[in-house]
């Protein structure tokens, strides 16, 4: 990939605080993007765009809580007003409320379809216009295996990521002739905060159905995203690509 591959390239990413969306965000600064960080702390978006601009690259930050739709509105009114079109959008944000169905509260099921797969709409809804006026962009949303093969006490972010699949390929219907694509990730299990609270013996079983026998790394994903950027996947949409160590196939 040339070095500056994404200069003059605005990119929003969620999420971007810590973790996977973190990595996202400064490998795409890496190659000359812009990134717009959001996430919801302030410390966590602001801390990172400003070590991004510190090793030489370009950020701003935004804290914001992507699950709600008038904040979301009125981040991209603000977005809309200093940029003319964002080009790469990351909707990355997630959380998790573990729970078995038996015991699942109305409010860990409705903080994470907010969160995971409402924000995917509020941001797209309200950047994919200028996007399509510009006939370029690239739409990636973070799924998860989980959101193919199901798993214990996560029905709501299963459905959540089931359902940002299938929204990924409806819009990537909607707009490729545009020269929009839209893809979406699913990572298997990745060391980052949102791992760390498994126990060490859940560790240990999900390594026996990891066939590379490791857990995944942020910047596993990151390099995906990094390609789907790239010049090299202007034919690649509406697909999921499992970053898993071979986990599901
Ligand atoms: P993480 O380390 O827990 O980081 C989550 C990021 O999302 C943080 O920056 C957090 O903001 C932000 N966020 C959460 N709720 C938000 C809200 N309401 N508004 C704005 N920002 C919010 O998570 P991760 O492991 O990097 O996961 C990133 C994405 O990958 C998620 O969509 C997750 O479902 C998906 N994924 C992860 C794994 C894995 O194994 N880690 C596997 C499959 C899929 P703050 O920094 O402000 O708290």
């Amino acid at each position: 990939m040339a070095e500056q591959e994404l200069s003059g390239k605005i990119c929003v990413v969620t999420g971007a605080g810590r973790g996977i969306g973190k990595s996202i965000a400064m490998s795409l600064a890496k190659i000359g993007g812009h990134i717009i960080c959001i996430s919801k702390s302030e410390d966590s978006c602001g801390t990172l765009a400003q070590d991004i601009r510190n090793q030489g690259y370009s950020a701003e930050h935004m804290a914001i809580d992507v699950s709600s739709p008038d904040l979301v509105s009125d981040a991209c009114k603000s977005i809309l007003g200093k940029h003319s079109a964002v080009d790469i959008l990351v909707n990355n944000a997630g959380i998790t409320r573990d729970n078995l169905m038996l015991r699942m509260s109305q409010q860990e099921w409705q903080e994470v379809l907010n969160t995971n797969l409402n924000s995917c709409f509020y941001w797209t809804k309200n950047l994919l216009h200028p996007m399509v006026k510009k006939r370029w962009g690239r739409i990636i949303n973070m799924a998860s295996i989980v959101g193919l093969i199901g798993n214990f006490g996560q029905a709501n972010y299963a459905a959540a990521k089931a359902g940002i699949i299938g929204f990924t390929k409806s819009i990537a219907k909607e707009v490729a002739s545009r020269g929009i694509t839209a893809n979406a990730i699913a990572p298997g299990f990745i060391q980052t905060d949102m791992t760390s609270k498994l126990g060490e013996n859940i560790v240990t079983e999900l390594l026996k159905n990891i066939p590379m026998k490791e857990l995944g790394m942020p910047d596993d994903v990151a390099e995906t995203v990094k390609f789907l950027c790239s010049r090299g996947a202007r034919y690649i949409t509406g697909h999921v690509i499992n970053v898993d160590g071979g986990m599901v196939m």
